[in-house]
């Protein structure tokens, strides 16, 4: 039987229970399964042939591999057939980081734009199975897009805290759209976290942060997908954007899973990359210190990642452990850079995504990633979820007003200037600069 358990204490709990953390001790909980029953190659047999089947639920990236998920009903998941993500190459990309090939596993492909539908499938489930009927997040703006639209199609209510004036219009407007409730909070990211989880402690609405592990059971699909779609090879390391650090812990946790089962005999490397004025995860691991130490006044125009007090760390650490794991920070500049370059691919992705591509740079540059190794970045999210960002890039307007108050410029090296020319024939086949 699969059960909850803290992953400091140990301490049990059904699944049925309504806890988000350690009763006793506050610890973080995972979804524990008693794998020794699986057999790999069996379980890759049924996940195979599954992808050949009519129905949503052998469809969804997520549900398809149901055998290592917390348990539902047919009738109580919810799934937008999420997942089914696109590996693509990126020639351009592995020749700005230096590499010779490279692949973007595109989670901004999903029906809400992000990987946050993947855990949000199995969240809004979970909270299905509880009876629920409302449901809430603090959200950078991809939870709660993704929370928004699970919840509706749930018939369920849906609470979303957002920083004020912090998410972009994009988010915001899915959010809007899907008919949840949306409360600005005057205060960071950090804040509305810490509010949202005080208001789900006293009241019956759900949470659905990634601090709920049954969203990191969705999450950690991602390993699954990916493995599944390059024909069950595994790839030397992933390279995974973190913020909250749910991402990272829950791919982590999705390859631990398949080592255990023997689908998988050893374990990939893990890079988690973070933007430099919201690096607290860095700057433990690369201290040595044994617990994290919040960031006040986290800044990075990637507003996805822009989180300084990180819920998810003790698993992120973990992960590290399993893998053998590396956590590097980029500035502005390289990520806005980055993500250019990712567009030139023809592929593109939203700022906090292209960390990735600047960190990977950055690496094997510095000789700790080898140029032939292979590689799959994780995006994780759409290039339309911030189209500010982009346009004032190519405009070369693109700037921030750091901690001091004072202004920074970016530079905008991969610029793509709109041009403006009038309406008359000739001038126009002048300025394509074709004969
Ligand atoms: C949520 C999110 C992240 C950060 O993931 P964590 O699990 O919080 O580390 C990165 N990029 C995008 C686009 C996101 O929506
Ligand atoms: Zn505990």
């Amino acid at each position: 039987m699969s059960s909850l358990r803290c992953i400091e204490c140990g301490a049990d709990f059904k699944l049925e229970t309504r806890v988000y953390t350690c009763p006793s001790c506050a610890g973080l909980l995972d979804v524990v399964y008693r794998t020794s029953g699986f057999n790999g190659k069996d379980l890759r047999g049924i996940w195979d042939a599954r992808r050949g089947s009519a129905s949503s639920f052998d469809l969804s990236g997520v549900w398809r591999f149901r055998e290592l998920l917390p348990p539902a009903a047919d009738s109580e998941i919810v799934t937008m057939t999420e997942g089914n993500t696109q590996i693509w190459d990126a020639p351009r990309s592995a020749g700005y980081a230096g590499i010779d090939r490279l692949a973007f596993k595109h989670l901004g492909m999903n029906p809400t734009g992000s990987f946050k539908d993947l855990g949000m499938t199995t969240g809004i489930t979970q909270a299905r199975r509880l009876g629920a009927t409302s449901v809430a997040c603090a959200s950078t703006g991809n939870t709660s897009a993704s929370m928004a639209a699970y919840a509706a199609r749930a018939g369920m209510k849906a609470f979303v805290f957002i920083p004020s004036g912090q998410i972009s219009l994009g988010k915001l407007s899915q959010a809007l759209d899907y008919g949840a409730s949306v409360l600005q909070i005057e205060g960071d990211f950090d804040v509305a976290m810490q509010l949202v989880r005080e208001i789900a402690a006293e009241t019956p609405v759900y949470l659905l942060n990634s601090v709920n592990p049954f969203r990191l059971e969705g999450q950690k699909t991602i390993a699954f997908e990916l493995l599944q779609q390059r024909g069950w090879r595994l790839p030397d390391r992933i390279i995974v954007p973190g913020g909250n650090l749910g991402n990272s812990s829950a791919i982590a946790k999705g390859f631990h899973e398949l080592l255990e089962i023997g689908l998988i005999t050893k374990m990939p490397k893990l890079t988690i990359i973070q933007a430099e004025g919201a690096n607290p995860l860095y700057r433990m691991w690369n201290s040595g210190a044994e617990t994290l130490t919040p960031l006040k006044g986290a800044f990075t125009m990637a507003t996805a990642i822009k989180i300084g007090s990180p819920v998810s760390w003790p698993k992120a650490i973990r992960g590290l452990r399993w893998c053998d794991g590396e956590v590097d920070q980029v500035s502005e500049q390289e990520i806005a850079d980055a993500k250019a370059v990712i567009g030139s691919d023809g592929i593109g992705c939203e700022p906090a995504s292209a960390v990735t591509l600047a960190g990977l740079r950055n690496l094997v540059a510095r000789g700790t990633i080898d140029p032939g190794e292979d590689i799959v970045a994780i995006l994780t999210g759409h290039v339309l979820k911030d189209p500010d960002y982009t346009v004032n890039y190519h405009r070369g307007k693109l700037g921030y007003t750091d901690s001091k108050g004072d202004a920074v410029a970016l530079t905008s090296r991969f610029a793509n200037r709109l041009q403006s020319v009038p309406a008359d024939r000739d001038e126009i086949i002048a300025a394509l600069g074709i004969e």
